[in-house]
């Protein structure tokens, strides 16, 4: 079958178009056949190092993806044709974390794309549990974005940021897949958003979306343009996955009590811990990645309900991957940057 795999690592010359085996499906799999995908940072890590992540050479990329049920079994609770989206973590279904149905956590998880064959690919089988219909209201490539970059956000601003209506929380860097689906997240909770980005059409585009403040950097002042928008009291929660450039205004925008949600480093992950202020405003840090497959659930359920779409920066064909790999490198994107499968 046709799919996108990796033959070592550096750049684009171990990303291959070719042949890999096809999967077989075994007793309580899906077989699905794939039409959409989303790139995450994650595609370019395992391009580029992988390093930590045990996996073997050549893997199929691709964290997730939609495609249609093929094959499954009769009490799957699916139907051959069914548009699906896949939760890329195949977990043992046994350790003390997959037992409280934090799946997540699971010691033993293996990830589509990390760990094991990917998403990019004409057929996938997985387990059944990580199969659900999508939405039908969405774009093939709409659906496919919701399993990794929603369901991020989802955790970060659910789960762990507790984010309730009319409370302020603050979202850096926006125009990245996870900060622009908090956003939408934030924004259909009924909160109120500020962004902050270094590219004003961005900015512009987080306000047309319902952002209520667009802050400039680094011309503008972070601290200085959150505490004048919060008459001085600071945000309920930061959502953000730059790390150590914005950690200092972080921990400063933050109300007494308030949480910090963090999903990545990509500029350090060494910040200053700033103790103090920590244990005298009560700050609480959280660390999270990806969410659980209930988790998923209550998001394509709160998304049915909102009519909440991801947005799509542009799609690229299965043989223009390279170029779709450039393009997440420049990070020049709104929104996700899509595969179509089948061309
Ligand atoms: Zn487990």
């Amino acid at each position: 079958m046709k799919a996108i795999y990796l033959s070592g690592h550096g750049g684009n010359d171990v990303v291959h178009i070719g042949e890999r085996p096809a999967p077989q499906r075994q007793p309580s799999d899906v077989l699905i056949h794939m039409h959409a995908s989303t790139l995450n940072q994650v595609d370019l890590y395992m391009r580029n190092s992988g390093a930590g992540i045990t996996h073997q050479l050549p893997q199929t990329m691709g964290i997730e993806g939609f495609g249609h049920v093929a094959a499954c079994d009769a009490d799957s609770g699916l139907a051959l044709g069914d548009g699906v989206l896949l939760h890329p973590g195949i977990s043992c279904g046994t350790c003390e974390f997959c037992l409280r149905g934090d799946d997540v956590l699971c010691t033993r998880i293996a990830l589509l794309g990390e760990h094991r064959d990917g998403a990019w690919s004409e057929w996938v089988s997985v387990p059944a549990r990580n199969v659900m219909r999508a939405p039908s209201y969405l774009s093939p490539f709409e659906a496919a974005a919701l399993a990794v970059t929603h369901l991020t956000a989802w955790r970060m601003v659910v789960t762990q940021g507790q984010l309730k209506p009319r409370q302020t929380v603050l979202i850096f860097g926006i125009g990245g897949g996870v900060s622009v689906a908090a956003l939408q997240i934030a924004h259909a909770i009924g909160a109120h958003a500020i962004v902050t980005s270094r590219h004003a059409h961005k900015l512009t585009h987080a306000q047309d979306m319902g952002a209520a403040l667009g802050i400039h950097t680094p011309h503008d002042d972070v601290v200085k343009s959150v505490m004048a928008f919060t008459q001085k009291r600071g945000v309920d929660l930061v959502i953000e996955n730059v790390g150590e450039a914005v950690w200092g205004e972080a921990m400063k925008s933050l109300v007494r009590g308030g949480r910090l949600v963090t999903c990545g480093a990509t500029s350090g992950d060494q910040p200053p811990a700033d103790l103090r202020r920590i244990f005298i405003r009560q700050l609480q840090i959280l660390g999270s990645t990806l969410g659980n497959r209930q988790e998923l659930h209550d998001l394509l359920a709160f998304c049915e309900q909102h009519q909440l779409r991801p947005v799509i920066d542009r799609v690229f064909p299965m043989h223009q991957v390279h170029d779709a790999l450039d393009v997440m490198s420049s990070a020049t994107q709104f929104g996700k940057i899509a595969l179509d499968l089948t061309a």
